[in-house]
């Protein structure tokens, strides 16, 4: 395996980012999709116009130009060809564990023992996903947030069978891409930033349904209150840095409290809202007021890349 060749399978949404961060850090990158002619489009009808309107806005990353970054890039439709010298993979198909399984079944055929096979899933534990591969302490999840390029973290979630050394190559690895990988040392469903992420809407979501606060002040507990916050620090170092003596101090200050709102939580009953209408008539439902919403979603992530960078 050549250190500088990367394969990624499935030129989706999720694959071109990482095409893209890897020939920010001077990868080769060889794609690969079983749709015949996708990968190549992926290139010359996406990537190539992304990298060029990154360079104009002076947000494309690594030290080479978009045309350097484009020259690393290649298409294949053929699996054996696309894996040929990659000393690392990242999956990219489809979220259905019978797919993701059999790539990876299909995949070992054509690498060596020390390559290491890394999946995208967002919702899938590595044991269930790893199960058909025979040599296991080469793979791990590398959970990327959408969208890649501007929202940094990426999860290495190990299956019980992943040798250290691998998740050290792939930690390195995404370090060295400019991303911010974070370890888990072991599998658990939802890994951390879904769980986490499933405690806020869990919580937001019986606040509006009990009659508490309306859809439109819940986000706005977040966009101007404690995500202020977490674009920067998170709840640890929140409570460390909100008590005199740090965070055993924040405990024996408010622990008591936290815990009585805790045990007044229960079980919550998504998809039933005393006023479902309302998120849609904040943001109508239809085609155009959601694409332009997620464009600016999108801007104030990358204005916020910026920051973070400075
Ligand atoms: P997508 O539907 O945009 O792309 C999937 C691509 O995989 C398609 O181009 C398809 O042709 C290709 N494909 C399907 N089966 C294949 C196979 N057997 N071999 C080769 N290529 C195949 O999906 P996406 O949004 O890019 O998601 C890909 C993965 O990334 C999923 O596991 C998803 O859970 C994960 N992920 C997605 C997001 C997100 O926000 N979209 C975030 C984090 C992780």
């Amino acid at each position: 395996a050549d250190m500088k060749i990367i394969t990624v399978i499935g030129s989706g949404l999720i694959g071109r980012s990482w095409a893209m961060l890897f020939v920010s850090g001077g990868y080769n990158v060889k794609i690969y999709d079983n749709q015949p002619g996708q990968s190549a489009r992926a290139i010359f009808l996406s990537l190539r116009k992304q990298l060029v309107e990154l360079e104009e806005a002076h947000m494309l990353r690594g030290e080479l130009s978009a045309a350097q970054q484009l020259a690393l890039l290649s298409s294949y439709d053929d699996l054996s060809q696309a894996l040929d010298g990659a000393f690392f993979v990242q999956e990219c198909v489809f979220e259905q564990l019978e797919v993701k399984q059999s790539i990876f079944h299909d995949m070992e055929r054509f690498v060596g023992k020390d390559v290491i096979l890394s999946s995208s899933t967002s919702c899938l534990v590595p044991s269930k996903v790893f199960s058909k591969v025979q040599n296991r302490s080469r793979c791990l999840v590398s959970h990327p947030v959408n969208p890649p390029y501007y929202v940094k973290l990426v999860e290495l979630v190990p299956h019980p069978e992943t040798a250290a050394a691998v998740m050290d190559t792939t930690h390195a690895l995404m370090t060295k891409v400019g991303q911010a990988p974070v370890l888990l040392k072991k599998e658990i469903d939802g890994f951390a930033l879904n769980r986490v992420q499933a405690a806020i809407i869990a919580e937001s979501w019986r606040l509006v349904q009990d009659g508490v606060i309306s859809v439109k002040d819940i986000d706005l507990v977040m966009s101007e209150g404690l995500g202020m916050r977490y674009a920067f620090i998170g709840p640890m170092e929140t409570m460390h840095l909100n008590a005199p003596k740090g965070l055993e101090d924040y405990m024996s200050r408010y622990s008591e409290n936290i815990t009585r709102v805790l045990s007044s939580f229960g079980p919550v009953q998504l998809f039933l809202l005393s006023r479902p209408q309302e998120m849609c008539e904040l943001i109508p439902c239809d085609q155009q007021h959601l694409s332009a919403r997620q464009e600016r979603r999108d801007q104030f992530l990358m204005r916020l890349a910026k920051l973070k960078k400075d």
